[in-house]
């Protein structure tokens, strides 16, 4: 019998979506029914992403995973009408190649000061040669998929790259510290810190004053992560102190960010538009297909969130 996919993502994805999902679907041979409007009753899994229409799940009663397209699960992992199990976008190729670009091209802006050469209008010889990358302590917030490549890149190009996570780890290149006593340590003298974490009641505001006294002073804030991580009106204070020198902000507690909110004129901090990296749909539909096709075939689903850590 074959297997019942729905769609449920923004409409306007559907085009661009559905091609990419029947090849990815036919290649691994499954007998499937692909679309965007079916009995709730017949549904097996749910293409998902958290701006959907769809919120009640409980007329899905025979729903086998909920694949979720975002890496982010804040806005679902709360639906107490789900109890299938819920998977979250984890793509290599894709989403985690974009954060890869996105992070070292802003690390590597503050490490090396591009801004005073590229905004130099009173034309300054100044000929200060930025330290090199294994001088420059840079701390990762978050040890996941994304965390991780980053830190790895990073370490690479020779950074001296310490990750926090909230359980142990061990990862080839960096120093890794987790859980809250481990958090003190990993932000003590950071000069660049990169923002990778969930946004769980546990992370709200974990960087707020006292973190930021923390950091080395002059540091750059980097946060690909979510708005709510940082304490807004402390970074605010802490750039007027100078305690932190920049901050490079992709996401926000309101998000589009509002036109008179002061993180868009001031000038210690750029603002990018959640774009630090975003689902591509060619390698997204391959990693949704292999997890339907785990299903059928009785194998345990990849990426699955742990509803109640939040992530
Ligand atoms: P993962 O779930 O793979 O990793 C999350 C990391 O955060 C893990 O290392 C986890 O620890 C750590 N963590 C969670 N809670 C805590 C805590 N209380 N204390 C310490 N560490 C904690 O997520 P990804 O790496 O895939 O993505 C990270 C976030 O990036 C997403 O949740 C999303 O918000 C954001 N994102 C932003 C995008 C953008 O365009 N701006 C695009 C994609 C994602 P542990 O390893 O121990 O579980």
């Amino acid at each position: 019998m074959s297997t019942t996919v729905l769609f449920a993502a923004r409409d306007t994805r559907w085009d661009i979506y559905e091609p990419l999902l029947r090849a990815a679907l036919d290649e691994r041979g499954l007998d499937y029914r692909l679309g965007t409007d079916f009995e709730p009753q017949e549904v097996d899994y749910i293409v998902y992403a958290p701006d959907s229409h769809l919120q009640d799940f409980t007329p899905y009663t025979k729903l086998k995973a909920v694949l979720n397209l975002w890496a982010g699960v804040e806005g679902i992992t709360g639906n107490q009408t789900l109890r299938a199990p819920l998977a979250r976008m984890v793509d290599d190729q894709g989403l985690t190649q974009g954060m890869v670009e996105w992070v070292t091209g802003h690390v590597l802006r503050h490490h090396l000061g591009m801004d005073s050469h590229i905004l130099n209008p009173d034309h300054a010889w100044s000929p200060n040669a930025p330290p090199l990358a294994p001088e420059r302590p840079v701390t990762i917030l978050g040890l996941g998929a994304l965390g991780i490549a980053c830190g790895q890149a990073l370490a690479q190009l020779g950074f001296d790259v310490t990750g926090w996570s909230r359980t142990a780890k061990s990862v080839e290149g960096l120093r890794c510290l987790n859980g809250p006593e481990g958090l003190s340590d990993a932000l003590t003298g950071a000069q660049i810190v990169v923002l990778l974490l969930p946004d769980t009641p546990h992370t709200q505001n974990i960087l707020d004053a006292a973190a930021m006294a923390k950091l080395e002073t002059g540091a750059a804030v980097i946060n690909p992560g979510r708005g709510p991580l940082i304490d807004d009106e402390a970074l605010l204070a802490a750039l007027d102190s100078g305690q932190i020198s920049h901050a490079t902000l992709d996401v926000f507690r309101i998000e589009p960010l509002p036109e008179d909110h002061p993180f868009w004129a001031h000038p210690g901090i750029t603002v990018t538009p959640h774009i630090a990296s975003e689902t591509r749909p060619a390698t997204a539909a391959q990693v949704v297909a292999d997890n339907i096709a785990r299903g059928e075939n009785g194998a345990p689903f990849l990426h699955l969130v742990d509803r109640a850590a939040g992530y």
